[in-house]
């Protein structure tokens, strides 16, 4: 069975103000008491008009650029009437007849190795109002309209994708995005970014499609894939029976399906759509559309596409665009190796390209590691970007060994330190340790611990690691430990 998958996504805009009134637009509501963050124009009073905020619209103009859309120059806005007790005016200011941003595709990497590409198109990220919040409390259901009026983007993609990978992916490249240009925090667990997932299968490429399910409000990567799996497994087990019974329902069951996907005239009508009488056609000028084009967007995809041409490792590739802070640190550290402060690939030597490979190395483990861990940002760093810059010329120029540089950096996240300083306390700078010094410093190690060595004859491996450290410190960390294990052993024997 082959399966289809388009998305309808929510993501909420960050902005000061909300999307037609000077309230604060904040960005996480559990926090607010109720009620406390409303004006007329959000709670809907008829006699109070709404201005589009020059804020959302900038922030839903970056979108055009960076979902590769074509933009409206005439766009406008509509309103979708429905009953809801959080909508007090019964409707919504949309965007369906006359989006602005239409057109788009969004080109992402599909597997965690960087190597297999997709593309998926966009029919439209068009503007959208939040509604209210309604809370079940025991017997009572309560209202909150803190969140009316918020402003949020619907990014409403083609019927592309064939697969919960590719849904998942694709989700996450959206996020990256929509972070790294500041347009939205999209944390699905505060309901920044929330999904609508429509699934259909049928048998054959030219089959046409058979019937949808939406599954509304999605807000995990998690529980998208186990959806999709389990619409999957139900729909192909009922496609199967109906086949054989209910032959001739079909042609009307298409009809109905692709009305919708064209965002029909049926679907209009359920919500009598009309252009919204309160605002007037949104004209972009050309100036505002040229001011657009020439801003620079940091594109997740094209950056992990130079990342792969500096020969990285998918784990540092990983590491570095995992969240906003690390890759700007990232990139601030390499640009200051370029001269000139190109940092293109193409602009960088081979030498340069080690340079930056040993920067995301150290970068992914163990700075990135830690930080993680420790739920900080990489800019709350125990030591700043000097110390770690000569961090990096020492592991780049000194002769010391890599077990050594991660007692350093792991001593520069603790405490701070000077990596310089560090090498000092710890003799990492004396001179390196001969084979004949190394084997008296075991036979040392080995003539002062007997229970031990009686020890080994029964555990073996295990009582070596002891050894080894032991010889390790002895020896400031200058040894090799795969050396030290093998001439324990041997003298052991
Ligand atoms: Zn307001």
């Amino acid at each position: 069975m082959l399966l289809t998958i388009w998305l309808e996504i929510h993501i909420k805009l960050k902005s000061e103000n909300k999307m037609f009134c000077q309230c604060p637009n904040q960005q996480n509501f559990d926090t607010l008491q109720a009620n406390t963050n409303i004006c007329p124009v959000c709670t809907w009073q008829p006699w109070a008009l709404p201005t589009l905020s020059k804020e959302v619209l900038d922030k839903a103009l970056l979108l055009w650029k960076a979902l590769n859309c074509d933009i409206n120059e005439i766009s406008q806005f509509d309103r979708k009437s429905y009953f809801y007790p959080d909508l007090p005016m019964w409707y919504q200011i949309t965007q369906l007849y006359k989006p602005t941003n239409i057109n788009g595709h969004v080109p992402f990497f599909v597997d965690n190795e960087y190597s297999q590409e997709r593309i998926i198109h966009i029919q439209d990220a068009h503007m959208e109002c939040d509604t209210g919040k309604m809370i079940h409390q025991w017997w009572e259901a309560l209202l909150d309209f803190n969140r009316a009026g918020t402003p949020l983007v619907e990014i409403v993609t083609k019927p592309d994708f064939t697969s919960s990978d590719e849904v998942v992916e694709f989700l996450k490249e959206l996020q990256r995005i929509v972070r790294y240009n500041d347009i939205a925090d999209a944390d699905m667990e505060k309901w920044q970014m929330r999904c609508d997932v429509n699934i259909s299968v049928r048998k054959n490429e030219s089959d046409q499609y058979w019937t949808r399910v939406e599954l509304k409000n999605m807000n995990s990567f998690s529980a998208i894939k186990r959806a999709i799996q389990h619409e999957y497994d139900r729909q192909s087990a009922l496609y199967d029976k109906w086949e054989k019974f209910n032959q001739q329902t079909r042609g009307r069951d298409d009809a109905k399906w692709e009305s919708y996907l064209m965002r029909s005239k049926e679907d209009a009508l359920d919500y009598r759509y009309f252009p919204e009488p309160d605002l007037p056609p949104l004209v972009l000028d050309k100036l505002i559309i040229k001011r657009l084009d020439n801003q620079t967007l940091e594109i997740p995809y094209q950056t992990i596409k130079q990342f792969k041409e500096y020969w990285f490792h998918k784990e540092y590739i990983n590491a570095i665009i995992s969240d906003k802070e690390t890759l700007n640190y990232f990139l601030s550290i390499l640009s200051s190796f370029g001269k000139g402060g190109g940092w293109k690939p193409e602009d960088l030597k081979t030498e340069e390209k080690l340079n930056a490979k040993n920067l995301a190395k150290w970068i992914s483990w163990p700075i990135s590691a830690r930080t993680k861990e420790n739920f900080k940002s990489i800019n709350e760093l125990k030591f700043d970007k000097t110390k770690f810059q000569k961090f990096l010329n020492i592991s780049k120029e000194w002769n010391i060994l890599e077990n050594q540089l991660k007692i350093v950096i792991d001593e520069m996240l603790n405490l701070g330190k000077d990596p310089n300083d560090i090498i000092k306390d710890k003799w990492f700078d004396a001179p390196a340790i001969d084979a004949w010094e190394l084997e008296n410093i075991c036979k040392k190690v080995i003539e002062e611990n007997p229970d031990i060595v009686q020890q080994y004859k029964w555990w073996k491996t295990t009582t070596l690691w002891f050894f080894v450290w032991q010889v390790m410190k002895k020896s400031w960390g200058k040894a090799n430990p795969k050396i030290i294990w093998d001439l324990v052993m041997k003298l052991l024997e």
